[in-house]
């Protein structure tokens, strides 16, 4: 281990729309605290930054349902993440937010670096743009059905059913998220980091990173070997709440928030070192450590090496670990859905209980794969093994030692080989836990610890001091004195996963001061003579009248969600219209000649429609509904004089009717055969 490197842990920085829920904190929250607290203890030159997102459309959508300003969300969701992260003991050297004045700054010495070095192209594109709101509609502020699903609130920039990452001219039906209006197309112009004509960088980038997980490694090459490879990505919006873009011409425009965001570690760490924070960011020495959720992979491994790779000032990241997903109850857990466990309520209904949350989401951490959180293994876990294993194991010692010694750690007698294999074991887990910390193999790692509180109960039931005592005071002490050590080893080795636990160890230790990991491997931590503190419980036992009513909070917010659903399945009738508004629509009977399928499009079928008055091209996405052998010959519905559109670059003129039930069964709404084509529906 190289100490002169400066380790830079960087944990994703939290969207400022929503208060954090377990799923964060198992993705990269704890994950990075337990990291870094160990790298701490190693006496290694470590910062570890964070700050909360405050940019980018969701932000303003909640601001102006709230009808409150984005400044306020912000400053409501700033507070409320930034205490409960203390409250939980995440030990951030500095959580900042990218509404700060250095943070802007920053950003847009980062952005003209970028320009100046023509890293960035403009191009003018065609974006929509609402008539009503007057302004162009980016990412979130657009909302559709999503071409590959048919979900019908599939965002700009990604369907959150399919998990489809989209743009916003693919969504079937635009609808503007802020006045619901029609939007329409614009041309603008924005400036792209041209992905493409970076990809070998990239590829040479990836193939050079030791010891990433496959799951990183392996999306990011799937993205690099895709058919079309990396393309062009817009790092400006047409928007008015993020950081302005500071160059000529793009007035009323800001940088991407992913843009941004990332630059957001690099602004944290000048305000915690305003002198001294380059080191941390540049040269052979600086050590970058990104940890974040699957979801951001994409930014982290690919555009901001991308950017940084451009600025050409920085290192490159080192390490990703990036965890899977946490579920909840089998299900997918939901800021929006509200299906969630939220931290500040956890602290609230579990005052004093941080390090079991702590403890179950590391030894359940979705490191390689998908796991679940469920409050049956919650509390199984806590009562199980916190109370009657770990929690037992310190007890028994402490009260023993009061019992008979008044509390004072005995001075050893002739050690059995018993006792040095005990001994000796304690540093052999020290390295395995180490080694385990240092592979980002964090439930590995606490498994390992809690083996050791494990062994300790062993030792003492083999041993069994409170009988001895009576016959042989001596060895009873000499015992207490080796189970001593043992407690303050799990002191140590506990300090990155339940720092709160380790802290109320070694007060009970009578030790003043975190030791380093290295003293794990001294033969005695813990000198005779020492008289210990006052035994307190470490953990309590959770009933399961507490776990009963977490699980009724949850079943509420299903109930409420199927209700909402009953609701939507039959759609309220719409607003009136006028009798000359139903009689400007045109509908008239068509008979379908051709059928088939748009390439590169699983929902679209694409019809040659003879309307009597003419043969139309219309394309519609049914294709998970309907084959096109089924479709040649039908009459159907056809609203002729819907402006044409431009679908997957097939003009389409014109729309089929189609009935659509509860369940989301489509039937076309066919006229009785026989009924010629052109036929006026009326
Ligand atoms: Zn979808």
């Amino acid at each position: 281990m190289n100490t002169n490197k400066k380790i830079m842990v960087t944990a994703a920085l939290p969207y400022a729309n929503g208060p954090i829920h377990i799923g964060h904190l198992a993705g990269c929250y704890l994950p990075s605290d337990i990291y870094v607290r160990y790298m701490r203890m190693r006496g290694r030159d470590v910062k570890f930054v964070c700050g909360s997102d405050e940019h980018g459309v969701p932000i303003t959508i909640k601001a102006k349902k709230e009808g409150i300003t984005p400044q306020e969300v912000v400053d409501r969701y700033h507070a409320m993440m930034s205490d409960a992260f203390e409250e939980f003991g995440i030990s951030f050297d500095h959580y900042s937010r990218t509404s700060s004045d250095q943070h802007h700054k920053n950003a847009k010495e980062f952005f003209m670096n970028l320009f100046e070095k023509g890293a960035l192209e403009a191009k003018e594109t065609q974006q929509y743009f609402d008539p009503e709101a007057g302004q162009f509609l980016a990412d979130r502020y657009i909302t559709g059905t999503c071409p590959k699903c048919s979900y019908d609130e599939a965002y700009g920039d990604q369907c959150e059913k399919c998990g489809t990452s989209l743009s916003p001219t693919e969504l079937i039906t635009p609808k503007s998220a802020l006045s619901g209006a029609k939007p329409e197309l614009r041309s603008t112009t924005n400036w792209f980091l041209p992905l493409d004509k970076l990809s070998d960088d990239l590829r040479t980038f990836l193939k050079t990173r030791e010891n990433w997980k496959p799951n990183v490694i392996g999306q990011c090459m799937s993205w690099l070997n895709a058919g079309d490879g990396l393309q062009p990505r817009a790092m400006t919006r047409d928007l008015n709440w993020g950081v302005p873009v500071p160059i000529e011409g793009a007035e009323g425009k800001v940088m991407y928030v992913w843009f941004d965001a990332p630059i957001g570690y690099i602004s944290a760490t000048q305000e915690l070192l305003p002198n001294d924070w380059e080191k941390y960011w540049k040269g052979d020495d600086a050590e970058i450590v990104h940890f974040i959720g699957k979801d951001n992979i994409v930014f982290h491994c690919i555009i901001f090496p991308a950017m940084l790779q451009e600025h050409g000032d920085y290192a490159l990241p080192k390490q990703v670990p990036a965890n899977e997903f946490l579920n909840l109850e089998g299900r997918k857990l939901s800021t929006s859905k509200n299906w969630a466990v939220w931290l500040h309520e956890y602290l609230q209904d579990f005052p004093g209980q941080k390090d079991v949350l702590r403890y179950v989401l590391t030894a359940t951490m979705p490191e390689t794969k998908d796991n679940d959180f469920t409050w049956a293994d919650f509390q199984q876990r806590n009562n199980s093994e916190l109370v009657a294993g770990f929690g037992n194991f310190v007890n028994r010692v402490m009260v023993l030692t009061h019992k008979y010694y008044d509390g004072v750690v005995q001075e050893p007698g002739t050690l059995t080989d018993e006792d040095r294999e005990v001994l000796l074991n304690m540093a052999q887990y020290g390295r395995r836990i180490a080694k385990n910390l240092e592979d980002f193999k964090f439930r590995e790692a606490i498994s390992e610890a809690m083996s050791i509180a494990r062994l300790g109960n062993k030792y003492l039931q083999e041993q069994e001091p409170w009988k001895v005592y009576k016959q042989d005071p001596v060895r009873a002490g000499t015992v207490l004195y080796v189970a001593t050590q043992i407690t303050a080893v799990l002191s140590i080795v506990f300090e990155p996963f339940l720092p709160g636990t380790a802290a109320k160890l070694r007060s009970m230790l009578a030790m003043d001061t975190l030791p380093e990991w290295k003293a794990i491997k001294n033969e005695t931590i813990i000198d005779a003579g020492i008289k210990l503190g006052k035994a307190e419980l470490l953990f309590a036992k959770i009933e399961d009248s507490q776990v009963e009513a977490q699980r009724t909070k949850l079943e509420a917010t299903l109930v409420q969600k199927e209700e909402e659903m009953e609701e939507n399945s039959h759609a309220a009738q719409k607003k009136d219209i006028s009798f000359d508004q139903f009689m400007e629509m045109d509908l008239r009977v068509g008979t379908i000649l051709e059928a088939e399928r748009l390439p590169k499009a699983d929902r679209l079928l694409k019809f040659l429609v003879d309307t009597g008055l003419d043969k139309r091209t219309i394309v519609s996405g049914i294709a998970e509904h309907f084959t096109p052998e089924e479709m040649v010959g039908k009459e159907v519905t056809v609203l002729m004089n819907l402006p044409p559109r431009k679908i997957r670059g097939v003009e389409s003129q014109g729309m089929l009717l189609i009935a659509e039930d509860a369940d989301g069964k489509l039937s076309l709404m066919s006229p009785k055969s026989g009924t010629p084509s052109g036929s006026v529906i009326r």
